[in-house]
């Protein structure tokens, strides 16, 4: 049985004063069901640790960098974010894709730095609407995930974020039945190339324009496991009800 997740993404947003916003998510969820992650800013990470000490809400890093150290000016390692106070990394956003040019490859050896230093890769993939309306989506996703993860690993080690670049931060949804198509052939692909007790542990997350009013109908989807929500993970009143749905 796969523990559902409710990840946020803060991206660039956020200074001091959203470790409010922090605080109110961890006291809304004094003994959550499911697991939580939130995922600010670097410069947020050691204080939002220290905000969250003994709470069930996790930290996660936003990326990493491949190499564990070196001449990598505004670069961060995954066991920089570790100490940091992060559990987790978001790998392979289509933001940083598309800003950053980061190609499967990169991302999967980001996503192998991210392992080795203990942390959960959240590994996003997803197709532009060009690519969807062309009829690729299936294609797009099976060339991410199958470039952007590592060999070896096991269940626990990723999850999987299925994030259509043309839903994120639009208000705009795929079909629940293009959810459930494209989670349905991901966990195929998973199983086909881990094997049954790693594929169907990995969990796979959906992600773009996740909301109150949409969260329970998604997660209602075959195959999904919990969500990667972007602008409503910054309002505690907005994320809460996303929890709760799970
Ligand atoms: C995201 O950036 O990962 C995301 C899903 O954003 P939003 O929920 O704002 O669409």
């Amino acid at each position: 049985m796969r523990r559902k997740l409710a990840a946020g993404n803060w991206k660039m947003n956020g200074t001091g004063a959203a470790l409010e916003a922090l605080k109110a998510i961890a006291n809304a969820h004094p003994d959550p069901a499911v697991d939580i992650l939130i995922c600010p800013p670097a410069t947020l990470l050691s204080r939002a640790a220290d905000t969250l000490s003994g709470s069930a809400v996790a930290l996660g890093g936003q990326d990493c960098h491949a190499e564990p150290s070196g001449a990598h000016t505004g670069d961060i390692s995954a066991a920089m974010l570790a100490d940091a106070g992060a559990s987790a990394v978001i790998l392979g956003h289509s933001e940083r894709r598309a800003d950053h040019g980061e190609t499967d490859a990169r991302i999967c050896a980001k996503t192998r730095a991210a392992i080795d230093a203990g942390l959960v890769a959240v590994v996003c993939i997803g197709e532009t609407l060009h690519q969807r309306e062309a009829g690729r989506t299936l294609e797009i996703v099976s060339g991410q995930l199958a470039g952007s993860l590592p060999d070896g690993i096991t269940g626990n080690e990723v999850v999987v974020a299925y994030e259509p670049v043309w839903a994120i931060g639009t208000g705009k949804v795929p079909t629940l039945e293009q959810i459930a198509e494209v989670h349905e052939a991901l966990r195929a692909q998973l199983l086909g190339r881990y094997g049954s007790e790693t594929g169907h542990a990995i969990r796979l997350l959906y992600g773009g324009s996740v909301k109150p009013a949409n969260a329970a109908e998604i997660f209602a989807v075959p195959n999904v496991d919990g969500a990667l929500v972007g602008g409503a993970s910054l309002v505690a009143a907005d994320f809460s009800p996303i929890v709760k749905a799970l």
